[in-house]
């Protein structure tokens, strides 16, 4: 028997759903590159329900308790007197998703003697300190492409929210206006500009394949080059470095994992390299940016608008100043967790755990550290520090 940590976010204010407004979600066998959705032996919730929350458990309860696990599930994760921090020192696994995450930072590991999994149900390992996770000998498994399409079609929304100023627009209308000059007065096409993003792993090369419908010039830069029939297909082309994308591009993207290389690659010198009035779109992780400088950018008009859906910490402060700055299109982090997208990582989740329990080698591509070193997806898009 092992005690299982799952951190979750809050179920929704007037209480768990009773209902949904659709009655399922399509079936999705295999991702674009034709890797396999998640394989478990069984599932025990219904595809479309709400499982990221404390009550939807990710849909183990019953196989926590069928195989006589202690599965604590909590929302509770601020160090140092939390939940999370009471259950960790014999803890065998701990399970969080990015967007409430569990920091698993080196003082946790300290205290987590027995730790030896640590599960992202989502994408982006980030809130877990992986050279700390290699020092300790911690296996750092995610649910690698569950999501990919969920965000990429998310920051497609937001792309064409933040070129249309859609919001600014739907705003006047809850008011009772009929404003049309001051809602067009920021509003442009998107057709004809140049877009690109900063990574072309799944989800950057899913945004560039669902833009080249609307007759934009597609840019990306990337440690790993595609392959050129792929590079043909999409017509787009590639820069060496970001800072080359940065100074063609009207609209960016920014689909890079978070590590240390990565931390504040958008700042007030790469912000200046832009052209005036770029859109920025960051679905990856909040840290990739300057705070303040995307708030300076935004009030200059250095920057037309900022969109996305992570930020540092997570919660955000209520006092976070991207609540608040000019010509933004912020959500919570919410674009990776649809239900649809929870059905696919919550049964990669429970892919993992009977894997793990049984002995059996994780899927390659679920790997982000193994055996103190990087590992399959980890091994491809992260680097060490030191
Ligand atoms: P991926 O591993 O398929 O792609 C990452 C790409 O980044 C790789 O091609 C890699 O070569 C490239 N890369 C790494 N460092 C780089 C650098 N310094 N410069 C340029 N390119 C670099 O992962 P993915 O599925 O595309 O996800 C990317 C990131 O998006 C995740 O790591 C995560 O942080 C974020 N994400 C966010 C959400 C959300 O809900 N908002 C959901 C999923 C993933």
């Amino acid at each position: 028997m092992a005690k299982i940590i799952c951190v979750l976010y809050d179920d929704p204010v007037d209480g768990y759903p009773k209902t949904y407004a659709r009655d399922g979600i399509p079936v999705i066998k295999s991702y674009p590159d034709g890797q396999t959705a998640p394989t478990p032996q069984k599932i025990d919730f219904k595809p479309g329900e709400l499982l990221g929350s404390v009550s939807g458990a990710l849909g183990l309860k019953k196989w926590a308790k069928d195989n006589g696990h202690q599965l604590v599930v909590t929302s509770d994760k601020e160090p140092p007197n939390s939940t999370l921090d009471r259950e960790l020192p014999d803890a065998e696994v701990v399970i969080s998703q990015p967007f409430w995450p569990a920091y698993m930072t080196a003082d946790r590991f300290d205290k987590a003697k027995k730790l030896k999994l640590i599960i992202t149900a989502g994408i982006g390992s980030d809130h877990t300190d992986l050279e700390a996770a290699s020092k300790h000998g911690v296996t750092v498994a995610e649910v690698t492409y569950s999501n990919s399409i969920s965000v990429a079609e998310h920051v497609v929304m937001m792309i064409l929210s933040l070129v249309r100023n859609y919001i600014p627009s739907h705003d006047w209308v809850r008011k009772g206006g009929w404003n049309i000059a001051d809602c067009v007065e920021r509003a442009y096409d998107l057709e004809g500009m140049n877009v690109g993003t900063v990574a072309a792993g799944r989800i950057g090369t899913a945004v560039l394949r669902r833009l080249k419908p609307f007759d934009v010039k597609l840019h990306y830069t990337d440690r790993h080059r595609l392959p050129a029939n792929v590079e043909k297909e999409l017509g787009v082309t590639f820069h060496e470095n970001m800072e080359s994308l940065l100074k063609v591009c009207d609209v960016v993207t920014l689909n890079t994992p978070l590590y240390k290389e990565t931390e504040h690659m958008i700042n007030d010198k790469t912000l200046a390299l832009m052209k005036r009035g770029t859109y920025l779109v960051n679905t990856a992780r909040g840290k990739l940016c300057d705070r303040d400088a995307i708030v300076r950018a935004l009030k200059s008009g250095q920057l037309a608008g900022y969109a996305g859906d992570v930020w540092y910490p997570q919660p955000a402060p209520k006092d976070h100043p991207w609540r608040t700055m000019p010509h933004e299109g912020m959500t919570p982090h919410t674009s990776g967790t649809t239900l649809s997208a929870q059905a696919r990582y919550s049964a990669g989740t429970r892919e993992i755990l009977e894997c793990f329990f049984a002995g059996k080698p994780i899927r390659e591509e679920y790997l982000i550290v193994q055996g103190g070193h990087l590992a399959g997806a980890g091994a491809h898009s992260y680097k060490l520090a030191g």
